[in-house]
């Protein structure tokens, strides 16, 4: 579903990728791990056109191809934006609209859909991670745990071929990680395409199918989670995982 070929990008002087490589078939999940500052966010961001890379390839399904080294065209990016949905590390809620309202934004105002047959999904969605009360509430009026469920069900209401996830709870108490975690674990249950960044290593050991270990821009070590987080190959990865685990 997404191939990412010789992704690249610098701000000025700091080359923060460096030709990444990420190739994640449908249903799977991919668990993006690596220092503070290692080009996680920024890889995610570049995967659906937040930032523009300065080179590499990314496409996502069979129909969306973008070679940002030749550049790439606003529709294209257009094309590779509406095919995933990200959700924040602070949510990133539209604080003047209710929970309801930030959930039909996306698919009412840019996909043109319905608004009726949207507000039906959006209603079920909310209703399945318990929200329904909420539907009328501003994002101050809950807790983050409540804000980042609303963040989930916003980015699935868009329909996306694809799920970025930005360190989703690492904004969190944490005691509401657990429920956050567990519906992203119910998502990947069902077959939905992530990628995920997260410093939640026993979660990318139980969710991914593979994990990448990315440090300075570039892939030190990809594989199979219990291979990458309990027994890596490199040293650089070893010492990371020691830390966190
Ligand atoms: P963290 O785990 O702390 O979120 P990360 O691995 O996600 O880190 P990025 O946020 O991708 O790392 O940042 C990688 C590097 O790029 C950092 O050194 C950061 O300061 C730099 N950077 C990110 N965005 C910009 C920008 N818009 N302008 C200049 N430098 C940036």
């Amino acid at each position: 579903v997404l191939v990412v070929e010789g992704l690249g990008k610098r701000f000025g002087d700091h080359e923060v990728l460096r030709s990444v490589d990420l190739r994640v078939n449908r249903g799977q999940v991919l668990a993006l791990i690596g220092p503070s500052g290692s080009g996680k966010t920024t890889a995610l961001r570049c995967l659906n056109g937040l930032e523009r890379p300065d080179t590499g390839t990314v496409r996502v399904g069979s129909d969306v191809a973008v070679d940002f080294a030749t550049g790439a065209s606003r529709t294209q990016v257009a094309a590779l934006r509406d095919r995933s949905a990200m959700v924040f590390q602070h949510y990133n809620l539209f604080p003047h609209k209710t929970v309801l309202e930030n959930v039909l934004e996306g698919p009412v105002v840019v996909q043109r859909r319905p608004r009726a047959e949207v507000t039906a999904e959006a209603l079920e969605l909310l209703a399945r991670v318990g929200l329904a009360e909420k539907r009328d509430a501003y994002p101050f009026e809950l807790s983050g745990g409540q804000q980042q469920r609303v963040g989930i069900v916003r980015a699935l209401a868009l329909r996306p071929t694809l799920l970025l996830f930005d360190e989703p709870t690492s904004a969190l108490d944490p005691e509401l990680v657990g429920d956050v975690l567990g519906l992203i674990k119910e998502l990947a249950d069902e077959g939905w395409t992530m990628v995920i960044v997260t410093h939640e290593l026993q979660f990318a050991r139980e969710v991914a199918h593979e994990v990448v270990f990315i440090d300075e821009g570039a892939v030190v070590e990809r594989g199979h989670p219990d291979q990458v987080l309990r027994a890596p190959h490199e040293e650089r990865t070893r010492q990371f995982v020691q830390r966190l685990l």
